[in-house]
């Protein structure tokens, strides 16, 4: 086995419904709390014996309605199952050995993960509250995220100009884009190396199905095609892609009660902690209580926690946003565990 693999950190994706023989809040992956919409819902139905057979592998039907949900041509666009897969195949088509990556920190760990298999040479700077305000280096490739998981603050374009000009290519993982009003995917038309990485799992209530895809120069999506597995969406993630493009109405709908809860959340939980602005559907929360996660758990509710993650230092949660009646019991239970603290100390 190569060397690297055992230096490699297992990616943790904290608790999981599945792991609880009762009911929990799952808060704690960033999905979209609501269900797909009906159509979706409809779609997966019509089609659900199609699934004896390969889904097309060109996905031209898919790449069309990406294209027009994006404002690009259908060239442009590479699909594949994730938008992990599609990090993992664009450090396959860029990174030879000892490339030069850039991965600010703190941020979403598969970047590390896929860099280091790549055996490229990796540097890593912490930005507090991932506030990055130009760019000082220069090399192969660099890693962004904007809204960043885990600070959810989003990074502005001038920032974004200034790494196309200082590396030969430069990622912008937009995962949870679709949920504010900005996005890079117009510097495309001054930069042939921005590769715009998006995702079906968050705004489009499709994490279980596995969608995601880039949007970047004809030459680019055109290698990530190429080397990607031939039928890596599947037939039912496929129509199901299709047809969550087909009602935007409906996410327009849910995304903006999701806001709406995400500033709800956001004030309850400043009475408690430091809380950092977000831009996504999730908040980053900094506290002082190591146990607050499993205490959280031992409740039925599950976040995310990221204490000891590179570039966070002190004890951190993540919250997704989720639905009014969930959120309610997040922050009874939040109240409850402090309120005790209080009566025992
Ligand atoms: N990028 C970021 C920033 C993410 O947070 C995630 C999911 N946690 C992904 C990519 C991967 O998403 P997908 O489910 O599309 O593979």
């Amino acid at each position: 086995m190569r060397k690297v693999i055992e230096i490699i950190n297992e990616y943790d994706p904290g608790p999981f419904p599945e792991d609880f023989d009762r009911e929990v809040i799952q808060l704690a992956s960033n999905e979209n709390p609501f269900p797909p919409s009906e159509e979706v819902i409809n779609t997966i139905k019509e089609n659900i014996f199609k699934i004896s057979r390969y889904p097309s592998p060109y996905y031209r039907k898919l790449k069309e309605k990406i294209a027009e949900y994006v404002n690009m041509d259908p060239e442009n666009i590479a699909v594949s199952t994730g938008a992990s897969d599609i990090l993992r195949i664009i450090s396959e088509i860029i990174l030879e050995p000892f490339d030069t990556v850039f991965i600010p920190m703190p941020s979403y760990s598969m970047y590390l993960l896929f860099s280091m298999l790549k055996e490229a040479n990796i540097l890593i700077k912490v930005y507090d509250s991932y506030k990055i305000e130009g760019c000082e280096f220069q090399g192969k490739l660099a890693f962004l995220c904007s809204p960043n998981n885990p600070t959810g603050n989003s990074l502005d374009k001038k920032v974004i100009r200034e790494f196309a000009e200082n590396f030969e290519y430069v990622v912008v993982d937009e995962a949870y884009a679709d949920f504010e009003n900005k996005t890079a995917l117009d510097l495309l038309k001054d930069y042939d190396n921005i590769i715009i990485v998006r995702s079906f799992s968050k705004y489009f209530s499709l994490a279980g199905m596995r969608v995601g895809y880039a949007v970047a120069d004809e030459r680019i999506a055109k290698a990530i095609e190429k080397i990607r597995n031939p039928f890596a969406v599947s037939m039912l993630a496929l129509h199901a892609a299709i047809a969550a493009l087909n009602s935007l109405d409906y996410y327009r709908k849910v995304s903006k009660i999701i806001l709406k809860e995400r500033e709800r959340l956001e004030r309850e939980l400043k009475k408690f902690f430091h809380v950092y602005e977000s831009n996504a559907n999730f908040l980053l929360v900094k506290h002082e209580m190591r146990e607050l996660p499993k205490l959280l758990m031992n409740r039925g509710i599950l976040v995310r926690d990221i204490s000891g993650l590179e570039g966070l230092s002190g004890y951190h949660f993540r919250v997704t946003v989720g639905r009014p009646e969930e959120n309610d019991k997040f922050l009874e239970a939040i109240h409850e565990i402090y309120e005790n603290q209080e009566r025992t100390s």
